[in-house]
């Protein structure tokens, strides 16, 4: 039910956990979070139950920290709230890393291809499709941001996805569609989040991402496009709440 993406020179995880912390009023039951780190490894940990269940977890066996990050928050709605239904999911043989808030309404039939093409799903959710079906393109066209855009129009229903692959430290893809997403721009590192609460601590700096669009982050850029890949007019804005 909350999402946070982060690219830049500092702590992923400081970032991660700052910004589901500050979505924690939204409600949710699951928590976890993905990073890349310097040697190229995508670390992962999930937890059913409070954020405070997940740091505690951290505190006690660190994952190594990195600059590229994802962390989400789950309100389970496929699936209970299980360690392995939460998010992040992983596919591409732990590679690439996607989490999710909403539903994907056609998850049963994607299942099913998905079964048929000989995949093996690890979660009841209807996440792990999406992941999946990422991965298969991203084998293929060796882009994080097109494997997305060529599965998003095979998605029904409300969704806000983010990935992160090894192959692309550096890079968070996210996409939306009836559901919440927005950019965070900083000095040499951007934020995705669910709302600016997932960033308004680091920057007050913030950019609107429209329905059926996709949003590519690194340290230094951000590209927004529409589902078919063509550019589109972007709104900067300032936060102007007290945080
Ligand atoms: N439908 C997904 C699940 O049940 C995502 C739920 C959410 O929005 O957190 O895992």
């Amino acid at each position: 039910c909350g999402i946070v993406g982060y690219v830049g020179p500092g702590s992923s995880l400081d970032v991660l956990i700052g910004g589901l912390r500050r979505q924690e009023y939204r409600g949710y039951d699951s928590a976890g979070v993905a990073i890349l780190d310097e040697s190229g490894e995508l670390g992962m940990r999930k937890r059913a139950g409070k954020l405070k269940t997940l740091t505690d977890d951290l505190d006690t066996t660190p994952l190594p920290d990195g600059r590229t990050g994802i962390g989400h928050t789950r309100w389970a709605t496929h699936g209970g709230p299980t360690d392995v239904n939460a998010h992040p999911h992983l596919a591409d043989g732990g590679r690439l890393a996607l989490i999710h808030n909403g539903i994907i309404e056609n998850f049963a039939e994607l299942k099913a291809e998905l079964l048929e093409a000989g995949e093996t799903f690890l979660s009841e959710t209807d996440t792990e499709v999406a992941a999946l079906l990422v991965a298969r393109e991203y084998r293929e066209v060796r882009d994080l941001t097109e494997a997305l855009r060529r599965v998003v129009d095979r998605l029904e229903g409300a969704f806000t996805l983010l990935a992160v692959h090894a192959d692309q430290p550096g890079v968070v893809v996210g996409a939306r569609r009836n559901s919440p997403l927005v950019i965070g721009l900083g000095e040499g590192e951007n934020f995705l989040g669910s709302d600016v609460a997932a960033f308004v601590e680091h920057t007050r700096h913030a950019m609107e991402i429209g329905q059926d669009q996709i949003v590519t982050i690194r340290p230094d850029s951000v590209v927004v496009t529409d589902f078919e890949g063509a550019p589109v007019e972007t709104r900067e804005f300032e936060i102007a709440w007290d945080a």
